[in-house]
């Protein structure tokens, strides 16, 4: 039920993104989070938190930021199955999200409380390979899709950083964009 719409966006015979299945026990002890850098129609960042046996996932059009200061856009779209974490490659164009697809980071992370989805507010501490310390997830209210990413301010805070440009290669395979395609 949970991934129906997943699914329903895509055609598995063409793509060779996982079909999945929500999963009924977690991934490990710690909960994953993994983000993807996808070269689709526009470019963007996709950030995603295990949460109930699947990948709760945002559209993060300019990618997360290290400043404190900076907001970025985040749009809640389709859950996706657990598989996805380990998924690079390229969607044929044509196919819905066709373009490739990078893993751009990986790790675990930790709910500040337990989490509340509904509540529209998520803090957590990502201890990823790139990225590490306090997040938000912080919804527009009134608006089911339209989030916030936000860097909490803690050690890990960089004032006028751009990280999406300091990591330009896959955290797995260590390619570039252009070597993925
Ligand atoms: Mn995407």
């Amino acid at each position: 039920m949970a991934l129906e719409l997943y699914r329903k966006k895509r055609n598995f015979s063409k793509t060779s993104e996982p079909s999945g299945e929500a999963s009924s026990k977690p991934s490990g002890k710690q909960p994953i989070f993994i983000i993807q850098k996808h070269a689709a129609s526009r470019l963007h960042f996709d950030f995603r938190l295990e949460m109930d046996g699947v990948l709760k996932s945002w559209a993060v059009p300019k990618g997360p930021s290290m400043d404190s200061a900076v907001k970025r856009l985040a749009i809640l779209v389709e859950d996706h199955p657990l598989g996805y974490a380990s998924f690079e490659g390229t969607i044929p164009q044509g196919e819905y999200g066709g373009g490739t697809v990078m893993l751009w980071d990986q790790g675990t992370f930790a709910f500040n409380e337990k989490d509340d989805f509904e509540s529209g507010l998520l803090e957590f501490k990502l201890f990823g390979e790139r990225l590490h310390g306090s997040f938000a997830l912080i919804q527009k209210k009134g608006d089911r899709k339209t989030w916030w990413l936000v860097k909490k301010t803690d050690e890990y805070a960089q004032k006028n950083s751009d990280t999406t440009l300091e990591f330009m290669t896959s955290v797995v395979s260590g390619k570039k964009m252009e070597e993925i395609e």
